[in-house]
């Protein structure tokens, strides 16, 4: 079996990855909030995870690994939008009102992240399908001593858990130094966080032993991963941005209230995301939703290329360069493979990916393929064609339903202009303009096989269609 190791931010270490069941391997992505279009930052984690995702399944088997992705669908946003959209004459109650948004927003975003060619995680849960599981660990937590209850909230006590603070390597004091908290004059610490808060009556709530309210943000994550996948599970992922507060709340709720079950053993945190170099802001007008994006013309699937090819632990830049870049490589690489079957993918390609998700690695070893292939134009390359798209299938790329964008562009105008001036040339013994047309189908990728049954071009890896104009 493939050996995998991966960076565990606990341990600030590579570690070898050993899951407690490989009969089912386990891992939770903390999911959007959704109450609006998901942006370029936001598709980060859903790629890396995604990815991870897939070497998992190649690793151990389709059917097990579970992957659990959460929506937050109760929060102030949401009910933001929905109380600006009731406040312009919106038929409905607000309840309804918010119910409508997060199940657009939803829809939403499984369609955006469906064009980027991420598959659905095994389960999705909905925060508020698991209220009466948030309101039973929060009772947990108060009668272990780990939590209060005053004035309709309920709030964890920080300082009840020495090892508060050791995900991110900080201690409790150097955090509220550095940290926003919010002083509340009904907290015994201001580094307590929220479990509970009360909703007024214009807001969504539940019934709950402390009045009627709604759950903090963290508790969700705590009490959904705690009910899918059991007190202790292999991997936690999600953006470094939630690496404090809300992972250490996390861990701290889900240790405090199953100490005997340790919560997730592996955390993995993505870096986050620039557009030309440039942290993505409204203010700067860099700021970009993946549907933006889809429509300006990037396909899904040079998104993935470029969104993937920056290690996960470093910042990634989003540039209009690289993304014309990965187009002609995508182009390339589909019409090398448009009649090849996947057969399994290249070890170097697995290997790079189990060493804590090298894909640059595994892109590089796809051009090198890519290239033995090219090299090789008097042989058909099947067997190999079908190792390089296993592979790359691996990364989620060139899955079928995913290339109508690369195909159009049609040769046959050329071929027939070179045939037409290999006849002339016959006759004229000048053969200049054969060669001049030849050299520059050669240099914008194009496969060029004259034989006397006529002239046939076929699209190689590097294809440049931009270089085709004026021939
Ligand atoms: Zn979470």
């Amino acid at each position: 079996m493939t050996a995998i190791r991966l960076y565990n931010t606990r341990t600030r270490a590579k570690e070898d990855f050993a899951p407690s069941d490989p009969g089912n391997v386990r891992m939770y992505v903390c999911g959007p909030t959704v109450y609006d279009r998901a942006h370029l930052g936001n598709a980060r984690p859903v790629l890396v995870f995604d990815t991870l995702f897939r070497l998992l399944r190649h690793v151990y088997g389709e059917d097990h690994v579970t992957y659990v992705r959460n929506f937050t669908d109760v929060d102030d946003k949401i009910n933001a939008t929905a109380l600006a959209r009731k406040e312009a004459g919106a038929e409905g109650t607000l309840e309804e009102l918010i119910h409508q948004r997060t199940q657009e927003t939803i829809g939403w975003y499984h369609a955006d992240m469906g064009a980027l060619g991420a598959l659905t995680p095994t389960h999705e849960p909905r925060a508020t399908a698991y209220i009466g599981a948030m309101i039973a660990m929060i009772e947990d937590l108060i009668a272990r001593g780990h939590a209060y209850a005053v004035e309709g909230h309920v709030l964890f006590k920080v300082r009840s858990y020495p090892d508060y603070g050791k995900l991110s390597g900080r201690s409790v004091d150097d955090m509220i130094a550095g940290a926003r908290v919010e002083v509340a004059p009904y907290k015994d610490d201001p580094m307590d966080f929220v479990l509970w808060k009360p909703s007024d009556a214009g807001l969504p709530g539940w019934d709950s032993p402390w009045g009627r309210g709604r759950p903090g943000w963290h508790i969700e994550c705590s009490a959904m991963s705690y009910e899918l996948l059991g007190p202790s599970f292999d991997i936690h992922g999600g953006g470094i941005d939630l690496q404090f507060p809300h992972h250490e709340n996390e861990i701290a709720q889900s240790c405090c209230a199953h100490p005997d079950g340790g919560f997730a053993r592996v955390w993995m945190h993505n870096e986050m995301l620039l557009v030309e170099g440039k942290k993505m802001s409204k203010s700067l007008g860099n700021f970009f939703t993946v549907r933006e994006l889809l429509d300006q013309g990037y396909p899904g699937e040079v998104i993935r290329f470029v969104m993937l090819s920056t290690h996960y632990r470093k910042p990634m830049d989003w540039t209009a360069e690289r993304a014309r870049e990965a187009e002609g490589i995508l182009r390339g690489w589909r019409a090398m493979v448009a009649e090849a079957e996947p057969t399994g993918p290249d070890a170097e390609i697995v290997e790079a990916l189990a060493d804590d998700l090298n894909v640059a690695g595994a892109m590089a070893r796809l051009h090198a393929l890519a290239k033995a292939i090219a090299a090789n134009p008097q042989k058909d390359c099947f067997y190999e064609k079908g190792v390089f798209l296993a592979s790359a299938r691996l990364l989620g790329l060139l899955e079928d339903g995913m290339g109508d964008w690369a195909r159009g562009v049609d040769l046959s105008g050329l071929a027939d202009k070179l045939a037409r001036l290999r006849a002339a040339a016959m006759e004229t013994k000048d053969f200049a303009p054969v060669d001049a047309l030849k050299a520059a189908l050669i240099a914008a990728g194009v496969e060029v096989r004259m034989s006397k049954a006529g002239v046939e071009l076929v699209p190689g890896a590097g294809f440049d269609p931009a270089r085709l104009e004026g021939l």
